[in-house]
């Protein structure tokens, strides 16, 4: 079990030319304090001596390792559906990355330790309340088994930060395979540097999908791996009620992996045009927008990659995204209603327990969870007592009954099986709040057990019951925005 000074920092993404970042050395915090670290995280990559003295200095900023190279990455992206020429880790740098004993890779990253030469008027930190939702969120996806970018450390300081309020900063330690974004391309195809942009793709092909070289034109193999993640991952945002956001192209991961959490949201009640981001005034980013917009956001980045890919391969690896996503989608729909074949009626079931949940303004979660309960022969009365219009209930569990009649599976095989793809817990947004405010009053006690667990969320937690809750009336309106 390496220590941090004893991980294998291989730091590939430093060895690309100076034209890709800037060697930036974090700026730390005053006397930091580790409010929490994933254990399940570090064994990613068999980290120890999480609790050491070494390591609460280096995930602060306050120190680097003589085998770290910091530096902040360029990239720029459309912004709200407008292009934005110069981005780049305003608040975040990388450390270095590191290659495991079985070879895989990954990247260390701080964020919020100081400015860069991207953070232009702002003051490269992000504030205790971002960080904490930003570290849950990670581990929280991770649990649900979608991809994302994972947190390691969460470290406070009393150091005032200065936002609408004064409020106090923090530093998360995010790891990923790698932090490279759609706009990471973007920048070099709009400043024509087509150089650069394939220079990048040969470190992403290399580095992280060496099998792509096999092909005629690798390039637009990792266009469509781009195309075919990224529905994947939409789908599994779709089907958990998860809403990020932020969808600009800055904030889409190459390998389609979830990345930046800002003021994401997951549904509470069902409303499919639920706007999470107060700042997002035409519901661009919209709940039921996101498979759309991650279509653009592809289309984005087959254009910053046209002078590699032809354009019958981009038409041919955008035309994809759609079946791949619906695909995905439908697939885990059928498992969440507990059914193991395909069949014609499926899509109709499906959208008709979507409306019934958007008419009744049910709970997501906890009516895809409590479905485990649902019984073949019809004696479903505690389940239906959820529904304000009950006879609209009592037509779809019909149909419902009669599609399980064709499946091969009991109530308890079907309850069980159920059970591990509706989770009971996510990470609503009146759990971080009152996270948040906890540890603001020093209590870091609700982060740990949301940690424990939003980490199996599957899992029955009876101790934690009270986290499965809807929220409190507050709880419904809180208002959560772009950068903090
Ligand atoms: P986001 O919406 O959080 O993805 O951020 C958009 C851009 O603003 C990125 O280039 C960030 O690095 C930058 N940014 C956000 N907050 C800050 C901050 N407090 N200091 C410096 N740069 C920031
Ligand atoms: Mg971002």
């Amino acid at each position: 079990m390496p220590s941090l000074d004893q991980l294998n920092f291989t730091n590939r993404f430093a060895a690309l030319p100076l034209d890709f970042y800037s060697k930036v050395m974090p700026q730390g915090i005053s006397d930091p304090y580790l409010i929490a670290v994933s254990k399940s995280c570090a064994g990613m990559f068999e980290l120890s001596g999480t609790e050491s003295d070494q390591f609460l200095a280096v995930m602060s900023g306050n120190q680097i390792l003589p085998q770290m190279q910091p530096l902040a990455a360029l990239y720029s992206g459309h912004q709200f559906g407008v292009y934005n020429p110069q981005l780049g880790d305003g608040r975040a740098l990388l450390l270095g990355d590191i290659t495991t004993s079985q070879g895989s890779h990954f990247d260390i990253q701080l964020k919020g330790a100081g400015t860069t030469p991207y953070s232009r008027s702002a003051d490269g930190r992000a504030v205790l309340r971002s960080s904490i939702r930003e570290f849950l969120c990670s581990e929280a996806m991770a649990g649900l088994g979608i991809p994302t970018t994972r947190a390691l450390s969460l470290i406070g300081s009393d150091m005032p930060i200065y936002r609408e309020e004064v409020e106090t900063a923090a530093v998360v330690s995010r790891i990923a395979p790698s932090h490279v974004r759609f706009g990471s391309f973007e920048i070099f195809h709009y400043t024509n540097r087509e150089q650069h942009v394939k220079q990048l793709a040969d470190h992403v092909i290399s580095n992280h999908l060496p099998d792509l070289q096999a092909l005629e034109n690798p390039y637009a193999g990792l266009l469509q791996y781009a195309v075919t993640t990224t529905a994947n991952t939409i789908a599994q945002w779709q089907a958990v009620g998860f809403c990020h956001g932020v969808m600009n192209t800055d904030n889409m991961s190459i390998l389609g992996i979830t990345i930046d959490y800002g003021p994401f949201a997951f549904l509470d009640d069902y409303q499919p045009k639920f706007i999470c981001n107060h700042s997002d005034n035409s519901g661009r980013y919209a709940f039921d927008q996101q498979p759309a917009i991650g279509l653009w956001n592809l289309n984005a980045l087959a254009h910053a990659l046209s002078t590699l890919v032809s354009k019958e391969e981009i038409i041919a690896s955008l035309a994809l995204y759609e079946p791949q996503l619906v695909t995905s989608f439908s697939a885990i729909m059928r498992s969440k209603l507990g059914l193991t074949s395909e069949h014609d009626s499926d899509q109709a079931l499906i959208s008709g327990l979507f409306d019934l949940m958007a008419n009744n303004r049910s709970d997501y979660t906890n009516t895809f969870r409590s479905l485990a309960h649902f019984a073949e022969d019809g004696n479903n009365e505690s389940l239906r007592n959820n529904f304000i219009d009950r006879q609209a209930f009592d037509v779809w569990a019909k149909q419902y009954s009669v599609r399980l009649a064709i499946e091969n599976s009991t109530d308890a095989i079907r309850s069980k099986a159920m059970n591990k793809v509706n989770p009971k817990f996510i990470l609503r947004n009146y759990l971080a709040q009152n996270a948040i405010d906890a540890a603001n009053r020093k209590d870091f006690s609700e982060i740990q057990n949301l940690l424990a667990v939003l980490s199996a969320p599957f899992d029955e937690h009876s101790e934690f019951e009270h986290y499965a809750n809807s929220p409190p009336d507050w709880g419904k309106t809180l208002e959560i925005s772009c950068s903090s």
